[in-house]
């Protein structure tokens, strides 16, 4: 993994470079961007340049610890992993960084934490990890990726370097998605579209069939949901939460990330009748196959009513992440696209 590998983040590569030059690399890191948008990759292509052979600004790809990273089995390189899907403890700290830091690198003159999910410390991992940060060894650098920097402790901010992961401009997706990927033009505009800058989403809905579902589950309901009556309105209801039912676990739960990316579809589809109702025109749809319907929506939908939906996406997800039942919220927001 290089640096030189990386789309986009400019900013980020030359700022860990520059320091890789200069010798002034930090202790501790926090990388901060959504799913997809690059935090292990920027980290690994950080940690593969600090351990390199070659000690130059980027990892050269062929020396022996380079091959190592590239095999996730550089011993210097250690990846935090914790038992519980939903806490980092603070034994999961002591174990894996505080008890293992004061050993010397293995065969390099760095050794680098990697910490995924790093939100999930809780407020002891979070002090236990912070004595480490005040004293670290010189060799030590601690890099915590996550989705949330707001979960983490003052102290710890403030003795960390914050590095937020940019959205990359859409024709470089657009271009890595087509040129890398072999993604045909249309079906790389949607991705685009709908990923917002996020590499890693628009390769992952390139390739899922189930995005092709969920993008059809839209337009249906968006082309119809004027016209429909309440009991079939609860129809469209139950369709959704079985789809968004979590297949991984046995237990019934609702599969969060589906359910964020029904609710960005929405806000696409009618954020393109909007576009259309006030521009008139076509050119810039992301739905640009639906635009027949998209026209008579906008014929139909006064700027109120339209936005009263988009409100009411917002609120739909302010509800779901305080737990309110998903049947009962999905129902309000079929309802509020109803009313016209
Ligand atoms: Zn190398």
């Amino acid at each position: 993994m290089k640096f030189q590998e990386m789309i986009g983040q400019q900013a980020l590569k030359d700022h860990l470079q520059t320091a890789i030059k200069t010798g002034k690399t930090s202790h501790a890191y926090i990388i901060g961007g959504e799913k997809g948008s690059g935090k292990k990759m920027l980290a690994e292509a950080f940690a593969a340049t600090l351990l390199c052979e070659e000690h130059g600004q980027d990892a050269c790809g062929v020396c022996h610890s380079c091959k190592q990273a590239l095999n996730h089995n550089q011993p210097d390189i250690i990846y935090v992993s914790h038992d519980n899907p939903n806490q980092i403890s603070v034994d999961d700290i002591r174990q894996q960084i505080n008890n293992d830091i004061v050993v010397r690198p293995y065969s390099s003159s760095h050794k680098v934490y990697i910490v995924d999910e790093a939100e999930k410390m809780n407020v002891a991992a979070q002090n236990a990890l912070l004595k480490t940060i005040e004293e670290p060894p010189e060799y030590a650098v601690i890099l915590l990726l996550t989705t949330n920097i707001d979960a983490f402790l003052p102290t710890i901010l403030s003795r960390c370097i914050t590095l937020e992961m940019k959205p990359v401009p859409d024709e470089l997706v657009k271009k890595y998605l087509m040129q890398t990927q072999g993604i045909p033009d249309y079906q790389a505009d949607m991705s685009v579209n709908f990923a917002q800058g996020n590499l890693g989403k628009a390769v992952m809905l390139c390739r899922s069939e189930e995005f092709e579902e969920m993008r059809t589950d839209v337009v249906t309901i968006g082309r119809t949901i004027l016209d429909k009556r309440d009991y079939e309105i609860l129809n469209y209801v139950q369709m959704i939460n079985e789809r968004c039912q979590s297949k991984e676990e046995k237990k019934k739960s609702v599969d969060r990330d589906r359910v964020n990316e029904y609710l960005d579809l929405f806000r696409i589809w009618y954020r393109d009748v909007l576009l259309y109702k006030s521009a008139g025109s076509q050119a810039r749809l992301i739905f640009k196959d639906e635009k027949n319907h998209i026209k008579r929506q906008a014929e139909r939908r006064s700027y109120a009513s339209l936005n009263h939906i988009f409100e009411a996406l917002e609120d739909t997800r302010g509800k779901l992440n305080a737990n309110v039942s998903f049947e009962l919220t999905m129902e309000l927001l079929f309802k509020a696209m109803k009313e016209s």
